[in-house]
């Protein structure tokens, strides 16, 4: 892996994404930073398909695509849920198990349908994590990848009304509630110098540590 880009205050930086909640979630991690995002959905950039089989592949394929189609460096995050007793599924296929429209209630159904199928009942069978993965590229085809973790265990039924995704039904490991109840400041609690809780936090962390300078 060649040197890792170093990116200071004022540097401009495209997020690869069309979702503007991811915009927004990533524009308030950079604001201590001064560095300027604009996104691929606001630049018309077209949306790559997510063809790869792991977090890392799409990522890079999302990475790629924006910094090619606008000459600058890019951003991207691919993340999901990983069940222990499902093999790791959802997995990549996160975003998929919410159909079309995406319907979150549906998702954890069915998630629960598949470890009730696999007898798992116990929460030391529930076990899963969540996965961030970011990735840096520059438009000359360098990159650069950045992982964060959150391991927990799988609850039924749903608790919480906040958050989004599966948020309700996946209890972080060290707490008694799940990220569905929890207010966003706790889920992402991320300052400069710390780990974080949630997996997009952490691996929020890692990227500032490597790739970002500061005074
Ligand atoms: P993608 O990263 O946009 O490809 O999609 C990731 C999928 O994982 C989405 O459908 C989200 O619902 C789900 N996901 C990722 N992070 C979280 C989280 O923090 N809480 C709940 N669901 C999440």
């Amino acid at each position: 892996m060649s040197a890792l880009l170093r990116l200071r205050d004022g540097d401009r930086l495209v997020l690869a994404t069309h979702n503007k909640g991811k915009l927004k979630e990533f524009q308030e991690l950079f604001e201590p930073f001064g560095l300027e995002l604009i996104s691929a959905g606001d630049l018309g950039l077209p949306e790559p398909e997510e063809t790869g089989t792991t977090f890392a592949e799409n990522a890079r394929l999302k990475a790629h695509a924006s910094a090619q189609g606008s000459g600058m460096i890019a951003l991207s995050d691919d993340s999901g849920l990983c069940v222990d007793a499902l093999g790791g599924d959802p997995g990549v296929y996160t975003a998929d198990w919410a159909g079309v429209p995406r319907d979150f209630a549906h998702a954890m159904k069915r998630v629960e349908d598949a470890l009730q199928a696999a007898n798992a009942t116990s929460p030391s069978q529930r076990k899963a994590h969540f996965m961030a993965t970011l990735c840096l590229a520059h438009p000359d085809g360098r990159d650069w990848l950045f992982e964060g973790r959150c391991s927990g265990t799988m609850v039924w039924p749903p608790r919480g009304e906040r958050g989004h995704g599966y948020d309700p039904a996946f209890m972080p490991d060290g707490y008694d509630i799940t990220f569905g109840q929890m207010p966003a400041e706790m889920k992402h609690s991320w300052t400069p110098g710390e780990t974080g809780l949630s997996h997009r936090a952490r691996a929020f962390a890692k990227f500032v540590e490597g790739a970002i300078e500061r005074e």
